[in-house]
């Protein structure tokens, strides 16, 4: 039983801003910040809210509501996906930057952090609405983006295409072509190879580092991913190709589990021809809420928010807890999670291996000179693999849990930098 089962039970707990600001707070805690600077750290430096009127297909006139939180700019340009979701807000956003933020100071590549959103249904809106949607909202943030100053990307709902559009968008208001104003982009529009598998391979490489601490081999590791798009479906794609057992699969609409792994390729291509996962004949069909739950080594909750929560988090299985999402796990969740000893990789490092192929595409637009696939997935796995070992030190060395161990390190290094340049008056 999750969340959507009992929302009344875990209200307290599903605020993404409120358990950004309690992470914030234990990790500022322990590095006794003083108050001035925790002022700043906990206060997004930029938020804007743009209303986008936009024609619809039939005609009528709707207005939809968009955001872009730029959360700070201390340590370079602001960095951080768009979403298109009905439940968007801007609390939801706020908590989203500043994740970003710390994403991108714990694999220290220099960009700070920001988030955008647009409140619509993207699967009821046709390709050329979306296409509207997005130009207006482009339109609409231009004096606050830029290669220099916030570099957008993809994130829930959206894809390389929105990207083209954005950047094309931009483009025609600069009256030249700028590739380096978003990332994720399509490769021949100044993408990156390794773009699109970034994430999950991220979640890969620091599973894989994880694991040693288990003394377990990926062939005898069982994987159940929640989320079978971006992130969910390469993890599965990449880890199954490197031998892990994938025996779940989580879904919107359905789950399937098989105990001896699934075939990964198979069950993509059962999807693609029957428009959902259910009812693949090499699995059996389970609750989606209960799989989370089932028996496997690594769990990957690879989708939105609020996915492991009080309700829970005591039935999880799992021995390593990577998070594919940012924020799948609630702030009340991460004690239930210390006591049973689940070794936790934190969103803000075990999902960071995409704004880090982000920080290389937008290096290669600035220099217009484009790496090759093994260059950029050797780059990632240095940076997963250095960062993992920075968050897991420091974890051991102050005796505190990895997310806060990730949280601490965060901090400290944007501190460090707000510090250095000191405040402009
Ligand atoms: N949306 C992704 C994230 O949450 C990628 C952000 C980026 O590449 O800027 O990390």
């Amino acid at each position: 039983m999750l969340l959507e089962q009992s929302t009344l039970s875990v209200d307290h707990e599903v605020n993404p801003w409120e358990s950004a600001a309690h992470r914030f707070d234990e990790a500022a805690e322990r590095l006794k910040l003083d108050d001035g600077m925790r002022k700043v750290l906990r206060t997004p430096s930029m938020e804007l809210t743009v209303n986008i009127p936009v024609v619809l297909d039939d005609g009528r006139i709707e207005v939809f509501t968009g955001y872009r939180v730029q959360h700070s700019i201390a340590r370079g340009p602001a960095k951080g996906g768009i979403r298109f979701a009905p439940d968007v807000s801007l609390d939801e956003v706020r908590a989203l930057a500043a994740w970003m933020t710390w994403k991108c100071a714990v694999v220290n590549i220099p960009f700070g952090g920001a988030k955008g959103g647009v409140i619509c249904e993207p699967h009821l809106l046709s390709e050329g609405e979306l296409e509207r949607i997005t130009r207006r909202y482009t339109a609409e943030i231009y004096e606050v983006i830029g290669p220099e100053r916030d570099v957008p990307a993809p994130d829930v709902n959206t894809n390389e295409q929105t990207m083209a559009w954005i950047m094309d968008t931009y483009s025609m208001h600069q009256r030249h072509t700028v590739t380096a104003v978003v990332t994720g982009k399509p490769l021949e529009l100044g993408g990156s190879l390794g773009r699109p598998e970034a994430t999950g391979r991220g979640c890969m490489f620091v599973t894989m580092q994880a694991l040693k601490r288990f003394g377990l081999a990926p062939e005898n590791t069982r994987v159940i991913i929640q989320g079978f798009g971006n992130v969910g479906g390469m993890a599965a794609r990449l880890m199954s190709r490197v031998g892990f057992k994938i025996v779940g699969i989580v879904e919107y609409d359905g789950a399937v589990y098989n105990p001896h792994g699934l075939d990964v390729e198979a069950l993509m291509d059962y999807r693609r021809e029957t428009g959902s996962i259910r009812g693949f004949p090499e699995a059996e069909d389970v609750d989606r809420y209960e799989a989370l739950l089932m028996d496997c080594d690594v769990l990957i909750p690879a989708a939105r928010e609020n996915v492991i929560t009080s309700v829970n988090a005591d039935r999880i299985k799992a021995k390593i807890l990577c998070e594919g999402a940012n924020g799948p796990t609630t702030f009340v969740a991460d004690s239930i999670l210390a006591e049973k000893k689940v070794f936790v990789i934190p969103d803000i490092l075990a999902n960071a291996g995409g704004v880090t192929v982000s920080y290389f595409e937008w290096v290669q637009d600035r220099q217009g000179y484009f790496w090759n696939e093994n260059m950029v997935n050797e780059r990632l796995e240095e940076i997963m693999v250095t960062s993992f070992n920075d968050v897991i030190g420091y974890a051991g060395k102050h005796n505190v849990n990895n997310r806060t161990a990730a949280y601490m390190l965060a901090l400290d290094r944007v501190a460090f930098a707000i510090k250095r340049r000191g405040l402009y008056a």
